[in-house]
């Protein structure tokens, strides 16, 4: 069938071509025909040359005449193209833009749009955008659509290719059950592919994207239906002891050095009991920075101990691996002697350990682990399902018991979406943390006042961390803005802050160093600490009490909550200062709300209406948009899909193509004639 084969089955891709859509995600041709246009040219309304008046913004239409890169006296690169109707003709320039001539050949019929100016006293049309006029017949759409292109892959070659699978499939198969898409008004799948590429009007292309967008959000969801079945069917849980062991839990927690939160309390019950019931636990614990989420899994992994089990700990750094590992030590001290931490930077070996605390390296165990009871996974976001999954069954081989799951995420996940895409997960939340009350005083700062916030730091004279986004000086444009932590470290140790003891941390030092330079900063040997983003989710250094962020218009604001959530957790208050790299309004704008706002959770949603969902995670974090084509934060969507998903997993025996594509075979059912 032919949108499960590899795009190179298509003619005109090869090998090259291949790679390039890699780039874009598209390995098959089913990929290829959802890689769907971000918008359309109008092309319905072409103006006749003669008509053209200054100022106006048209689409002209005609047979290019000649085209010629031009240096002028004053040594300006310009490229001029002749372009003529049935009414006249009109000049077209380019400026410092001489390879553009590669994109024509003379002779043929192309479209300009754009804005009607004057050069040189003549009107003319400035950079217009172009389009070949496609040869006659291959569609009677004047919308054209325009895709997200990459380099060496064109909108205009996309569109060739789409068009080239679109004329070759007779039909593409429905797979939603008729009630569906009837109760919902939803396009048959055919006609919502075809005008999604080619539509007749933006309306139909908006029905278009809009069925497909559902098929994303309904599919998703009805794999959420099904693993919430399926994570205890089938399964041997782990039925822990509970009641035996309450009083040494009581205990324990009335020794530790603080009181729990009303919050962290009711966390630990709904955790303790769920790990208690012959169910395997799959819940995820959310909370704000600084909300203590750490100690409410150190009593979970206390429980498993007591249960002669053992607890494995996965985290997405090194630092924050070794620092959990020590906050264990120190919490749970001799009741649990045996704790291990595995890294890059150490042995593989677990030996006898019963609490092992690791960064990806616990996926290169070598030596089986059994009686695994609890399972964590700190910043959940961090890791794919893939991995998660992989943890899990990596462990308990030989028993084949399911180990109980406890994810945890700073990440705010809006209700909605909490109880929908991550629907077969139980939730527990941190509300209020211990230091809730303290607000971290936020300020955006003009590079004109630079200079003054340096000063001021220094009088403050309290530890600072400096957050600048890339470690090199990058040569790329796009970038040539963005202050690297190293260039920001030898700019500031010689000049700002040359009396003052400044350290640098990123993620590619050597762990020794790194662990060095931590230790350091915690010693206060340090005063000041230039990192890259590493530190985000991590270290706990309750003396540091102001925090700079540099270009800070590359992150989602709730990941610049998380960073500044860094400063002000010991006893003095937090400062935090924001600079951007661009001098975008917008994004001043956009970041402004961090000084009004110190909710997590509501930047968060102030970011997905400003950016949308796949940036609400900040640039720190890769691939975390779920859908190609739906739109996240569409809350009515998502109640709909979900309402349709809810009414379809109920009566699977009456719909067999979904019932099928749950069972993987997705491939027969949005299948061709
Ligand atoms: P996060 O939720 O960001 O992982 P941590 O678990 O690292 O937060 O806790 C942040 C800090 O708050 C730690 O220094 C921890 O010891 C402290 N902490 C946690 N719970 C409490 C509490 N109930 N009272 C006071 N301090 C607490
Ligand atoms: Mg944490």
């Amino acid at each position: 069938m032919i949108l499960d084969k590899q795009v190179i089955y298509l003619p005109k891709i090869g090998p090259k071509y291949k790679s390039l859509l890699q780039n874009l995600e598209i390995e098959t041709v089913r990929d290829l025909i959802y890689h769907v246009p971000f918008r359309y040219d109008d092309f319905s309304e072409i103006k006749n040359i003669a008509d053209l008046v200054e100022g106006e913004t048209v689409t002209i239409e005609g047979s290019l005449e000649k085209i010629d890169n031009i240096f002028t006296k004053f040594g300006k690169k310009i490229t001029k193209a002749r372009v003529k109707d049935n009414t006249g003709y009109i000049d077209i320039i380019w400026f410092n833009q001489h390879y553009i001539k590669n994109n024509f050949n003379q002779g043929e019929t192309y479209r300009f749009g754009g804005k009607v100016s004057t050069f040189a006293n003549k009107l003319t049309m400035i950079a217009p955008e172009f389009e070949e006029v496609e040869k006659a017949g291959k569609t009677t759409s004047k919308l054209l659509p325009v895709y997200p292109q990459t380099e060496g892959v064109s909108s205009k070659w996309l569109r060739a290719r789409i068009n080239d699978v679109l004329s070759a499939v007779k039909q593409f198969d429905e797979f939603l059950p008729e009630t569906i898409l009837n109760k919902h008004k939803l396009f048959p799948l055919d006609n919502a592919i075809r005008q999604v590429h080619f539509p007749q009007s933006l309306e139909t292309a908006k029905k278009a994207r809009d069925r497909l967008g559902f098929d994303e959000v309904f599919l998703e969801l009805m794999k959420v239906e099904q693993r919430k079945k399926l994570w205890n069917e089938g399964i041997q849980p782990y039925e822990l002891e509970l009641k035996k062991h309450t009083k040494k839990i009581q205990t324990f927690i009335k020794e530790l050095p603080f009181k729990l939160t009303q919050s962290q309390e009711t966390a630990v019950q709904e955790i303790l009991e769920d790990m208690e019931i012959d169910k395997s636990m799959n819940r995820l614990l959310e909370g704000d920075v600084g909300t203590g989420k750490t100690v409410v899994a150190v009593i979970a992994a206390y429980l498993a101990i007591l249960n002669k089990t053992k607890v494995l700990y996965l985290a997405p750094t090194e630092i924050l691996a070794q620092q959990h590992f020590i906050t264990f030590q120190k919490l749970l001290g001799s009741r649990v002697p045996e704790l291990v931490l595995i890294t890059g930077s150490t042995p593989k070996k677990v030996g006898s350990a019963k609490i092992i605390i690791g960064t990806h390296a616990l996926f290169e165990l070598k030596e089986p682990l059994e009686d695994v009871s609890l399972i964590i996974i700190d910043e959940q976001h961090r890791f794919g399902v893939e991995q998660r999954t992989k943890l899990i069954d990596s462990v308990n081989k030989q028993s084949g018991k399911r180990p109980n799951l406890l994810t945890m995420t700073a990440t705010p996940i809006p209700r909605t979406l909490a109880l929908t895409l991550f629907g077969d997960l139980s939730l527990s939340v941190l509300g209020k943390g211990p230091n809730e009350n303290k607000k971290i005083y936020t300020r955006v700062i003009p590079d004109k006042l630079r200079k003054e916030t340096y000063e001021w730091i220094k009088n403050k004279n309290e530890q600072t961390f400096i957050v600048c986004p890339l470690i090199e000086f990058s040569e790329s444009e796009s970038l040539a803005n963005v202050k690297s932590a190293q260039v920001e470290y030898e700019y500031l140790k010689d000049t700002v802050f040359k009396d003052v003891p400044i350290g640098l941390l990123h993620g590619r030092m050597k762990s020794a160093e790194k662990n060095k330079v931590i230790e350091e900063f915690k010693n206060q040997k340090l005063q000041v600490l230039v990192a890259t983003p590493v530190i985000e989710v991590g270290i706990d250094v309750p003396e540091a009490t102001i925090m700079v962020i540099e270009s800070a218009q590359r992150y989602g604001l709730a990941s610049l909550h998380q960073l500044r959530g860094r400063v002000g957790r010991g006893e003095k208050p937090g400062f935090c200062f924001v600079f951007a790299s661009d001098t975008a309004k917008s994004s001043y704008e956009r970041l402004k709300h961090l000084e009004t706002n110190q909710s997590g959770l509501a930047l968060a949603q102030i970011d997905m209406k400003l950016r949308g969902q796949g940036d609400v995670f900040g640039t720190l974090q890769h691939g975390f948009k779920r859908f190609k084509i739906a739109d996240e934060t569409d809350l009515e969507l998502i109640e709909k899909a979900k309402k349709a998903a809810d009414q379809a997993f109920a009566n699977l025996d009456i719909y067999p193509s979904l019932r099928d594509i749950l069972k993987g075979d997705y491939e027969k059912h949005i299948g061709e004639n």
